[in-house]
């Protein structure tokens, strides 16, 4: 599972997804938008338009899925909640796996049951170039006594471990910086997929908010 706002999906999503599938030997890695996201403000493109990029996005790459499980459920996105339904759908022995970037394994002690994650999952947590913090101590009690050494060890067992893994691309790309670019109008051409930015430029995404910014002013 990788969730996300995916505001809009990126190569730094992408190519992560490629090769965390590649270095765990994963069947299948389902990318899923947060509907409502509960830890931050509400994106300002719609979760169908956020799915849409995602599809677009992954189109063709093998094992990738864009899932909208999140937007079929009411109220904010838990990642406790799509695990289960994961799990659920899985069965008690698959090894099922929660990929995140180092800057939101940050605040996972603000997330809602966040050692439930564990009961359900393995975390494995991708380093970002742009995101190199200290773990808060909060984190590190949260997580003590469950750190893999390497992708084999963690793969052993179904769930209740975590892994850090430097993947090799780590692309220095945020959906920020590429809003921030659509909003002066700069090129974001080689940042994501060319279907995905055709897409923004067809249905006149994120050009909302270059109007919003002008009347504030
Ligand atoms: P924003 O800039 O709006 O916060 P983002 O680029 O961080 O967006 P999100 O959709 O918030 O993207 O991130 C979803 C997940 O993808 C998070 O776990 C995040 O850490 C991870 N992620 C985002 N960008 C990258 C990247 N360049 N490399 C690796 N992981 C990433």
């Amino acid at each position: 599972m990788f969730g996300g706002t995916f505001d809009p999906v990126h190569h730094g999503h992408l190519r992560s997804a490629v090769e965390l599938s590649e270095a765990l030997g994963l069947d299948r890695l389902h990318m899923i938008p947060a509907h409502v996201p509960p830890h931050r403000e509400a994106p300002g493109v719609s979760s169908d338009q956020r799915l849409s990029m995602l599809r677009l996005g992954v189109e063709g790459a093998p094992g990738l899925v864009a899932d909208d499980r999140e937007l079929r459920r009411e109220g904010p996105s838990y990642s406790v909640d799509t695990l289960a339904s994961l799990r659920e759908e899985y069965g008690p022995r698959a090894r099922l796996i929660m990929m995140l970037g180092h800057d939101a394994f940050l605040s996972l002690h603000r997330w809602y049951q966040p050692q439930r994650l564990f009961e359900l999952a393995h975390l494995v947590v991708v380093d970002r170039p742009d995101h190199e913090d200290e773990l808060p101590q909060a984190v590190r009690a949260l997580v003590e006594g469950r750190e893999a050494r390497s992708g084999d060890e963690l793969m052993q067992s179904p769930r209740g471990g975590w892994l850090r893994l430097a993947l090799p691309s780590r692309l220095a790309i945020s959906a920020t910086h590429i809003r921030q670019c659509l909003l002066e109008e700069r090129s974001v051409r080689y940042l994501l997929p060319l279907s995905v930015i055709e897409h923004i430029q067809m249905q006149g995404l994120y050009s909302g908010l270059r109007h919003c910014a002008v009347q504030r002013r």
